[in-house]
């Protein structure tokens, strides 16, 4: 049993990648093109935004905005504590300060309340000038936006939705990758739309934004590569990514999204009071990037995945340590009561198999081997 299933997508689709990539073999345009610009569209229209501009990786797309916005030091950004580094990585990157607020122990999702709490906080010491929140979409499920919405509204803040893990979850019909100011994605193989590579997005309905990343992530160009107005970087996803894309786009519409959430429902009925399982709230849908579980503590968390492990059953712990905790953000204060939530979550939570190919006898297997463990 696979983590997430790759080689069975692949197989399932395995004419049309092949033929997809072929052509661009055939063309020998890798760099830009048509299947770079196509895909683009797509996704713009997909996501209900005005712009979509893609690029190297998830992290960058996350840098190109911070550097267009000018965040720099000096400047708070406002960071889910429990998520992937480089949520928190971007904004130190820039030179500015993150500041981490604990999650919602239901959504895992950055805690509104917590988060205003931070925002004041930060306002009131004076040492950094609140600017931006990066709510990040966890494993599929959009942050709480009409609550965090308010709040920038009332502080002045810009919102960058990380929706690395977002691609796909909706609340109230309003899809993922277009909520705040600007979005930004990854296509990251195992990310719920992936490439065969490193891949990325930026989403806006921001024109003068949308023309600044252009050229940002084109050396800072101005009319073209050689005519440099600013400094920038390289960064763009290459034709090959691009048309693997356009197929498995496709397919993640088509049926991916619906197949994922019928084996939520399937879990859900089998772990439903043994341990637990994810809640989602009315209104919202998720791409489930992760089904996670939470166990009463580590030590049975430790010790299910152990079980699961020598049944063949692969599980992750996503994520094993919180923001604040990493080495890389020692030089930054803390209070540990701040993080009660997350630090919590990092000792209980639990990632099972979860992929549109995961078969009903996988998911029989799973629920089976934790009930034998836990009961
Ligand atoms: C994967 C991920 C990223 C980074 O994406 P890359 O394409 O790997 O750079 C950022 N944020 C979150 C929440 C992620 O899961």
């Amino acid at each position: 049993m696979q983590f997430r299933d790759l080689k069975a997508q692949y197989q399932r689709y395995r004419n049309e990648i092949n033929a997809a990539i072929q052509k661009v073999l055939t063309s020998a345009r890798f760099i830009g093109g048509s299947e770079v610009d196509e895909l683009e569209k797509l996704l713009a229209e997909y996501v209900g935004v005005k712009h979509c501009i893609t690029c190297a990786n998830g992290t960058e797309a996350m840098t190109l905005v911070l550097m267009a916005w000018g965040i720099t030091a000096g400047d708070a950004v406002f960071v889910p504590d429990f998520t992937f580094f480089s949520t928190g990585e971007v904004v130190s990157f820039r030179g500015a300060t993150p500041v981490f607020v604990d999650v919602d122990r239901d959504t895992f999702n950055i805690d509104p309340l917590k988060l205003e709490k931070a925002v004041q906080k930060t306002a009131k010491e004076g040492k950094l000038i609140p600017k931006a929140i990066i709510p990040v979409d966890l494993f599929g499920l959009p942050a709480n936006y009409p609550e965090i919405e308010k709040i920038a509204d009332k502080y002045n803040l810009l919102i960058l939705e990380d929706g690395a893990q977002g691609m796909g979850g909706s609340i109230n019909g309003k899809r993922a990758c277009s909520f705040g100011h600007a979005a930004t994605t990854s296509f990251f193989p195992a990310k719920p739309l992936g490439c065969y590579g490193d891949g990325g997005a930026v989403f806006t309905n921001d024109d003068a934004l949308a023309k600044l990343i252009q050229s940002l992530k084109v050396h800072g160009k101005g009319e073209s590569k050689y005519d440099n107005i600013r400094i920038g970087v390289n960064s763009r996803l290459d034709a090959l990514q691009a048309a693997v894309l356009k197929v498995k786009l496709k397919a993640f519409i088509k049926h991916e999204l619906d197949d994922v959430n019928r084996i939520f429902q399937l879990y859900n009925e089998r772990l439903d009071g043994l341990v637990e399982i994810p809640i989602i709230p009315e209104g919202y849908y998720s791409s489930f990037a992760q089904y996670t579980i939470k166990l009463k503590n580590k030590k049975q968390r430790d010790k299910l995945q152990a079980q699961l492990k020598e049944q063949g059953i692969p599980s992750m712990i996503y994520y094993i340590k919180p923001m604040h905790k990493q080495k890389a953000f020692a030089n930054l204060e803390h209070d540990e009561k701040d993080f009660t939530v997350t630090n919590e979550l990092c000792n209980t939570v639990l990632s099972l198999p979860m992929h549109p190919y995961l078969r009903i006898e996988d998911v029989e297997k799973v629920s089976e081997t934790i009930r034998r463990n836990l009961i």
